[in-house]
């Protein structure tokens, strides 16, 4: 009898981004070559296992599976990662109007009050934003009495903690911190895979009906830091083998990396998987398997499987890993 030889993986995963519609959004995320079907696509699902969008493999002898399905049936891809479900979720957002002021749950409560939904904490990095720019990041409040009189008398601008933004600034969010991303900006976001979101303002606006959006007061107020708890983040920058990599956060729930190559780059695959997405340039992926064409807007997993790979180009990667 012929032993079957199972060929391993050596080559990125590329998948297919779900394009998401929101009454916030914009046309920016053209600019990451995606077809639009819409004048309001306000989020780019770039990695995403989650039920509310699912991404599809693109390349390779998994082509057409969801990630969920690959994840669920090709653990060896992802390192044998023993989580049951898949961690991270990246997207890009294009915020053309203010977002809501929320805050999201932590693992706990989300499990308990929320169908078994993971938590969420974020990591957000300014791609682009307009002259002027800010976020919600925090609040002033120092006790939860306080906190809830300021919200009930409707003190947002008291209340809420305001940070100009640049292109390139990045922030931690973790669970339970008070935010929101204001008009004009364009970030990618590297988050647990979850969903769920507390609104605490929606700044009074109604849609065309005269409606309000929905609030969740109550979850919002008992799973908020307060006082607020600020998290700075201390980057590191190194060069190895023509990439420049800079580290953002090694956190509980996922480390983010910057590689920026100008030229050529050699890598080794070492963690239980990475995902990667192109926010600039473009160029050429060479595995033992082949040669895989890079544009911005790619995303891209990179299997346990992998090994060494070389990156060309002028090209700029945010990557992240359990
Ligand atoms: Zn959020």
């Amino acid at each position: 009898m012929r032993k079957k030889v199972r060929k391993e993986v050596r080559s990125p995963i590329f998948l297919q981004p779900i394009l998401q519609e929101r009454i916030w959004g914009g046309e920016k995320l053209k600019r990451f070559n995606y077809e639009f079907t819409s004048d309001f696509i306000g989020e780019c699902w770039g990695i995403s296992a989650h039920p509310h969008g699912q991404s599809i493999v693109r390349n390779g002898k998994y082509k057409g599976f969801t990630l969920e399905r690959l994840w669920n049936e090709n653990r060896k891809l992802f390192g044998n990662y023993k989580k049951r479900k898949f961690p991270i979720l990246v997207k890009i957002l294009d915020a053309n109007k203010d977002l809501s002021v929320q805050v999201h749950p932590n693992d706990e409560f989300a499990s308990l009050y929320e169908n078994g939904e993971l938590g969420k904490t974020e990591f957000w990095y300014v791609i682009d934003c307009k002259e002027g720019a800010e976020i919600v990041y925090g609040h002033h409040a120092q006790t939860k009495e306080q906190f809830i009189k300021m919200i009930e008398q409707g003190k947002w601008g008291e209340l809420l903690h305001r940070i100009p933004i640049r292109p390139g600034d990045f922030f931690y969010v973790p669970s339970g911190t008070i935010h929101a991303l204001c008009e004009g900006t364009l970030i990618l976001e590297i988050q647990q895979n979850s969903d769920t979101t507390y609104r605490l303002y929606d700044y009074d606006r109604v849609d065309s009906n005269g409606e309000k959006r929905e609030l969740h007061l109550e979850k919002a107020i008992s799973v908020s830091n307060v006082p607020h708890k600020d998290f700075q983040l201390n980057i590191q920058q190194r060069e190895e083998n023509g990439v420049k990599i800079t580290t953002f956060v090694r956190g509980k729930y996922f480390s983010v990396y910057k590689w920026s190559i100008e030229l050529k780059g050699s890598l080794l695959q070492d963690k239980v998987f990475q995902l990667a997405s192109v926010i600039e340039g473009e160029g050429r992926m060479y595995t033992i398997e082949g040669e895989f064409p890079l544009r911005k807007g790619d995303h891209i997993i990179l299997p346990a499987t992998l090994g060494k790979f070389i990156i060309t180009g002028n090209i700029t990667l945010i990557v992240s890993h359990p």
